[in-house]
């Protein structure tokens, strides 16, 4: 500031200001706020495509879309490439981090400090961006992670994609502990800081595909109305039929992972408008990074099975109209494998529009987001994705054909050169 009170003065004195002065006065990113991104290809709201789009950006939302470009503005020419809304994945776990160091494993580092934590996680946040993922929801995280990396993305402290986050989940005591009072425990997150509630139901994580239910009906209920009252959402985790069951009639807002759905759980979740997360892929990833974590070769066929089963249900559960979406349970070394998800729901069924919508307007609406987040409108977040190809034709362009990024407004990866690397403020909620 005192550098334009000098620049004023010193002009009103009739001194001419040395060049610099000006420079830095237009430089200032805050000077530059307009942008003007040239969309060859732009898939709009209802998933049809729109032509040689111009997508004006205030600040970190969309003002307009037309097809003239604003005098003054800075221009981004993706007309290459086709735009899509930036992607959401609605199933991370963030701060879980190895930097791949040989004689150690992701399961057995040692403890560190939560800060040391979170500053290494950015590297995660980072890959999940390099995928077009620029809004997560986070499931579960251990010493409040998750709420310093969420705080730190939207305070622009951290590049990352914006987070919503569960905190530590809810699980049913071990052995031989007294019964826990999961009213009191989802009130509990939500006054530490958490915006949804995140459940255990079952057994099931990592090598093991144990279906076996922890947590009753009767506690999710407790956990749903106690979330719910405060007017926050709950997701429940359920690797068997019986724990999804539940957790679709205790009114979880989402079920993740999860095989063998009977028709009377999906015909539940369609009256309902439960939204599925099946995270077929995340046992692909383990399967292939069994080596790294150093899981036993009788492991492996399990995790298979559990895919085929996995696949199956989400292929009956589309069919019938369940609102499914897109999650990766993304952990370790997976992060920058995001939306491979994606591929799996293409060979459940669905055209790569729809999958697209599992990963945009579905997550949106999940998260309360439907009128801000998952489309290309004017008043949304500027979150806008650029891949080289159809991806309305051919899921994998969507998965592998990534080029450009932009989070509410910054360019937040460029493999393509187009500029528009200038700050925007407030790259908050
Ligand atoms: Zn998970």
């Amino acid at each position: 500031m005192s550098h334009v009170f000098f620049f004023v003065f010193s002009w009103l004195r009739g001194h001419r200001p040395p060049l610099w002065f000006a420079l830095l006065l237009f430089a200032s990113p805050a000077l530059a706020a307009t942008k003007a991104i040239k969309a060859g290809r732009l898939i709009d709201p209802s998933g049809r495509v729109v032509t040689n789009a111009v997508i004006v950006v205030e600040n970190d939302r969309i003002a307009s879309i037309g097809t003239t470009t604003p005098a003054g503005a800075e221009v981004i020419d993706l007309s290459r490439f086709t735009i899509i809304p930036g992607l959401i994945d609605v199933h991370t776990h963030m701060t879980y981090y190895w930097d791949r160091t040989p004689g150690t494993r992701p399961l057995n580092q040692p403890r560190r400090p939560a800060g040391v934590t979170v500053v290494l996680a950015a590297e995660n946040a980072q890959r999940t961006l390099e995928t077009g993922v620029t809004t997560v929801r986070d499931l579960g995280a251990a010493n409040e992670t998750d709420y310093a990396m969420r705080d730190l993305i939207n305070m622009g402290k951290m590049v990352g994609p914006r987070m919503f986050v569960a905190g530590q989940g809810l699980s049913a005591g071990r052995g031989g502990a007294p019964p826990q009072d999961f009213r009191q425990l989802a009130e509990a997150r939500i006054a530490a800081g958490s915006d949804w509630v995140k459940i255990y139901g079952s057994r099931g994580s990592y090598q093991s595909v144990d279906t076996t239910q922890t947590v009753s009906y009767d506690d999710m209920q407790s956990a749903v109305d106690a979330a719910h009252a405060k007017n926050h959402r709950v997701a429940i985790h359920s690797y068997g039929p019986s724990g999804v069951k539940d957790a679709v009639r205790a009114g979880a807002d989402s079920v993740e992972h999860g095989i063998d759905l009977d028709d009377e759980t999906i015909a539940d979740m369609v009256r309902r408008g439960t939204v599925w997360a099946p995270t077929i892929d995340h046992n692909r990833y383990y399967a292939e990074a069994k080596d790294e974590f150093g899981f036993a070769p009788d492991t492996i066929p399990p995790l298979q099975a559990y895919i085929e089963r996995n696949l199956d249900s989400t292929r009956r559960a589309f069919k019938a109209g369940v609102k499914i979406a897109m999650g990766s349970d993304a952990v370790y070394t997976m992060f920058g494998q995001n939306t491979r998800e994606l591929g799996w729901f293409v060979k459940a069924g669905m055209t790569p529009a729809q999958a697209l919508a599992t990963a945009t307007t579905i997550p949106a609406a999940l998260l309360g987001h439907e009128r801000d987040l998952g489309a290309l409108a004017p008043g949304y977040f500027a979150d806008i994705v650029a891949v080289d190809g159809d991806p309305l034709v051919d899921v994998d362009v969507l998965i592998n054909n990534v080029r450009w990024v932009m989070k509410g407004g910054m360019v937040v990866v460029d493999h393509i050169g187009a500029g528009g690397t200038g700050r925007a403020g407030g790259a908050g909620r």
